[in-house]
């Protein structure tokens, strides 16, 4: 089922996207291993020939032919746009090894949003088809009164930098604490009041633009970094032209760095503080996960050992719903990437 809802016990959905075969994997007859049986499962062939493979079971299963509005249709995402809208903080994060396909179920093909290509394609991502819904669903809402607010930014080595400020690279802005609204901020990003849906697809278009400016003068850049996209929706309910009460919600849209970084961490078994020059954020969010799915939330949870997971932490934390979609690859040679993000995933659905 794609139904989500904000209870304590149902606050983490998971779904699948496998990606196709590219025309490369096409040309060298690259092997396929997985299998779609239906009913959210994924069947996957083990590193050992002749060994049973493994089945694993999710909310939904994306297979290569999805199209990015199924993703829209089916993912649960809407169920996030209408929750913020209500005030609740949401946070859709896509998961999975660089390749995968994670940039382009968020945004689309590489260059298609830098380009200024028309929003309406059948091409872009689950991040203009959620601004697009999320328009629909204020249209719908003319007795309230809606102020959004967009921001971009992007972690890389645990620096935040403002992607819709590039002069931000050379210094880093800071995460701090707010005792107001309870929650981490940061310090001078540039947040864009959004007015219509273009600005939206603006602020898109401007931060993408600057990423790919960022990875070309690094190489490897944008596989080791995250980007988060906020966009914040307070709502006025009016009583006869008068403010009576409102609300603030959240919808976060992340891009991970590709999880094949934690590898070298997880298997000598280092502490958390020496994953720190490989990919911290990524680690801490998987720590936060894993406790959040083990029922164990009472427990310490550690959303302060990261940039990222401080920033997600109100979503996280339970005032919020949280969709991840796992991204993976169908050929042979990513096994055991894929593998590691199928378990990854199903560690985040028992909840
Ligand atoms: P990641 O962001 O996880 O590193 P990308 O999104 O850049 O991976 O995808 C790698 C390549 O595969 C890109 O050229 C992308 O357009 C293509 N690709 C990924 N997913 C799909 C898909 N569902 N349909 C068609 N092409 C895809
Ligand atoms: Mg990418």
């Amino acid at each position: 089922s794609t139904t989500l809802n904000g209870g304590d016990e149902d606050n983490i959905n998971v779904v699948v996207r496998i990606r196709p075969l590219n025309e490369k994997e096409k040309a060298t007859g690259e092997r396929e291993i997985l299998e779609f049986p239906g009913k959210g499962q994924v069947i996957c062939q083990t590193m050992t020939p002749g060994q049973k493979p493994k089945v694993f079971s999710y909310n939904v299963v994306f297979e290569p032919a999805a199209t990015q509005e199924d993703v829209l249709e089916y993912s649960g995402v809407k169920r996030l746009l209408e929750m913020a809208v209500e005030g609740f903080s949401c946070t859709a994060f896509c998961y999975g090894q660089t390749g995968s396909g994670k940039t382009h179920t968020l945004t689309g093909p590489p260059g298609l949003v830098e380009r200024g290509t028309s929003p309406y394609s059948p091409e872009h991502g689950l991040v203009v088809r959620s601004f697009v819904y999320l328009f629909q669903l204020i249209q719908e809402r003319p007795e309230c009164h809606f102020i959004l607010k967009a921001s971009f930014l992007e972690i890389y080595n645990e620096k935040v930098i403002d992607l819709l400020n590039p002069g931000s690279a050379r210094k880093p802005l800071q995460v701090r604490w707010s005792k107001e609204s309870r929650s981490f901020y940061v310090e001078n990003l540039f947040t864009v009041d959004c007015e219509q849906l273009d600005d939206l697809f603006a602020v898109l278009e401007e931060g993408m633009r600057n990423r790919a400016v960022g990875a070309h003068a690094m190489n490897a850049h944008s596989s080791r970094s995250h980007t988060l996209l906020s966009v914040r929706v307070r709502r006025d309910l009016r009583a006869d032209a008068a403010i009576t009460c409102s609300t603030h919600g959240k919808i976060n849209f992340v891009d991970l760095a590709g999880s094949e970084m934690t590898k070298k961490t997880n298997s000598t078994g280092k502490t958390l503080e020496e994953a720190n020059n490989i990919n911290r954020s990524l680690m801490v969010l998987g720590y936060c996960i894993a406790q959040l799915s083990d029922g164990k939330k009472r427990g310490h949870i550690p959303y302060r050992d990261s940039k990222l997971t401080k920033l997600l932490a109100d979503s996280l934390a339970g005032n919020g719903v949280t969709l991840m979609i796992a991204c993976i690859a169908p050929t042979r040679s990513n096994l055991s990437e894929t593998i590691n993000t199928l378990r990854y995933a199903s560690r985040a659905k028992k909840i």
